[in-house]
C-alpha cells in the first residue's frame, strides 16, 4: 500500500496565493531520471562533454534518448561501473582517472569536463566531487572538470539541467564591483530562441544581457551582486539558489512561454531597467501579434478541451496557464514532481481559481482520478502514454517540451499545436476505424 495522501501543505512551505489546498502525494512514480538532460545540454555547451558515471542501463537510456546518432566526435558516453566495482573489489577512481586520460588526450577539444553521477555510483558512494577535484587538479587550465548527480533516485528528469547548472555557477567569474547592472538569462534555449531574445532585450535598450548556459565553456559569464537574473525555465531551483549566495538578484515573472508569459517575461526586465512602457509596447507588440496569430490557429481545435497533466518535466503550471488563458482549455488536474512556490507564484495567480494541483505523485491513486475525469487529453511521461492511449485517451509526451523550442513569441504558435496535433489525430482515427 503507498503512502498516506496528505491533503495539507508541509509545515513551513509557503503557500502561493489565491490557492486551496495543494494535492501533495508520495508514493510509486514513474518519471525519467536527471540523465536525459545531457540530450539537450550537450548541444548547448558545444565544447563539453558529458561522463556519465553509471550502469549498462544509464548507456541504454541515453542512448535510446538521444535516438540513433552516429557521431564522428560523440559528446556524451557512459564509465561502465562493473560488478566487480560494485562489489567493492575494483577502485573505482583509479579507473575512472584511466578513462578521463585516455578521453582527455584523444579530445583535445573539450574544454569541459562533467562526471556524472548516476543511481549506481550514488548507491556505492562513489565521490565524484572528489574526483573531479582531483582530475581538475591534474587537467587545469586545459580542462575544467566538474560533477553534477542526474540519478533518478528521488528527482526527475528536468533536475539534470538544474543539478549541471548549479555546478557551472561556482565557476562563474566576479563580476567587478565597478561593472554595469547586467541581465542574466538562466535556462538552456535553443540558440535561435536565445538570438531571438538578445535581439528584444538590445530594442528595449536593456543590457549587457548574457546567458547561462554560455554556448561555450570559455564564455561563462561573471557574476556579482549587480547581476539581476530571469529564469527561463521552472525547474532551476538550486540553481537560483546558488546565484543568490553570489548575491544575484532574481525578477520574478512568469515564465517566457505563449504571448503573454514572453510579454510578462520580458516586462519583469523592462521595469528593473526601468524602460518606458511606451517603448516597450512599440518593441514587443509586433512579436505579441504574431504569436497572438500562430495561437489563434489551434484555438479551434483546444478550447474547452479538458487536460489533465501527470508529473514530469516540472514545466505543467507555466504550460496549463498559457492553455488556460490563450486557448480556452480547462485544466483538471495539473500534476507537478515539485512546487517551487515561490518562483511558480506568478504563475499560480494566473490560473483560474480552484485549480487542482498536485504535487509529487502515487501513481496509481492518479491514475485512478485520471480515468475517473475522462480528460479529453492527457500530458504525461513515455511510460503512461501507450497504456493511457489503448485505454482511448488521448496523450501528449511531456518530454517533447523540452526537446521542442517553445519559449518566446516566434515559438507559441508551435507550442499550441504540440497540444492541437494529438487531438487531430485521435480525430483521424475516429473517422478511418
Ligand atoms: S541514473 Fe538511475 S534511473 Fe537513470 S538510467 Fe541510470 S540507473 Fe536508470
Amino acid at each position: 500500500m503507498g503512502p498516506a495522501l496528505s491533503l495539507h501543505p508541509e509545515a513551513g512551505c509557503p503557500e502561493p496565493p489565491g490557492l486551496g489546498d495543494i494535492l501533495r502525494e508520495r508514493g510509486q512514480r514513474e518519471v525519467f531520471c536527471g540523465l536525459t538532460g545531457i540530450i539537450w545540454l550537450h548541444r548547448k555547451i558545444q565544447d563539453a562533454f558529458f561522463l556519465v558515471v553509471g550502469s549498462r542501463t544509464c548507456a541504454h537510456l541515453l542512448q535510446s534518448a538521444a535516438g540513433v546518432m552516429i557521431f564522428a566526435e560523440p559528446r556524451f558516453a557512459t564509465a561502465i561501473l562493473e560488478e566487480r566495482d560494485l562489489a567493492g573489489m575494483a577502485d573505482a577512481h583509479d579507473e575512472l582517472d584511466a578513462i578521463v586520460d585516455r578521453l582527455l588526450l584523444r579530445r583535445p577539444d573539450i574544454k569541459l569536463l562533467f562526471l556524472v553521477g548516476s543511481c549506481p555510483s550514488e548507491v556505492i558512494k562513489l565521490d565524484l566531487g572528489r574526483a573531479a577535484q582531483r582530475l581538475s587538479n591534474k587537467h587545469r587550465p586545459r580542462v575544467r572538470i566538474l560533477n553534477y548527480s542526474g540519478s533518478g533516485i528521488e528527482t526527475t528528469f528536468t533536475q539534470g539541467e538544474d543539478a549541471c547548472l548549479a555546478a557551472l555557477v561556482p565557476e562563474m567569474p566576479v563580476a567587478p564591483p565597478e561593472e554595469n547592472r547586467a541581465l542574466l538569462i538562466v535556462g538552456a534555449l535553443p540558440d535561435i530562441v536565445e538570438d531571438q531574445f538578445r535581439r528584444l532585450f538590445d530594442e528595449l535598450g536593456i543590457g549587457p544581457v548574457a546567458f547561462l548556459p554560455a554556448r561555450s565553456a570559455e564564455a561563462l559569464p561573471s557574476l556579482g551582486p549587480r547581476t539581476v537574473y530571469l529564469l527561463a525555465q521552472p525547474f532551476l531551483a538550486d540553481t537560483a539558489r546558488a546565484l543568490d549566495g553570489r548575491g544575484a538578484t532574481r525578477l520574478s515573472a512568469p515564465f517566457p512561454l505563449g504571448a503573454e508569459g514572453t510579454t510578462e517575461w520580458l516586462r519583469a526586465a523592462a521595469l528593473a531597467w526601468g524602460i518606458p512602457e511606451s517603448r516597450f509596447d512599440a518593441v514587443t507588440a509586433p512579436g505579441r501579434e504574431r504569436a497572438n496569430r500562430a495561437i489563434r490557429r489551434c484555438e479551434g481545435a483546444l478550447r474547452n478541451k479538458r487536460i489533465f497533466f501527470f508529473p514530469d518535466s516540472q514545466l505543467e503550471i507555466p504550460i496549463a496557464r498559457f492553455l488556460t488563458r490563450e486557448l480556452g482549455m480547462i485544466p483538471v488536474e495539473i500534476g507537478t514532481p515539485y512546487l517551487h512556490a515561490e518562483h511558480l507564484a506568478p504563475e499560480i495567480a494566473l490560473l483560474p481559481s480552484g485549480t487542482r494541483i498536485s504535487e509529487g505523485q502515487d501513481v496509481d491513486r492518479q491514475l485512478e482520478r485520471c480515468r475517473a475525469e475522462a480528460p479529453d487529453l492527457v500530458v504525461c511521461g513515455l511510460g503512461l502514454a501507450n497504456p493511457l492511449e489503448s485505454e482511448g485517451l488521448t496523450t501528449k509526451w511531456a518530454i517533447e517540451l523540452v526537446f521542442s523550442p517553445i519559449h518566446g513569441f516566434e515559438q507559441a504558435g508551435d507550442l499550441a499545436e504540440l497540444f492541437a496535433r494529438p487531438l487531430a489525430r485521435r480525430e483521424r482515427l475516429r473517422f478511418a476505424s
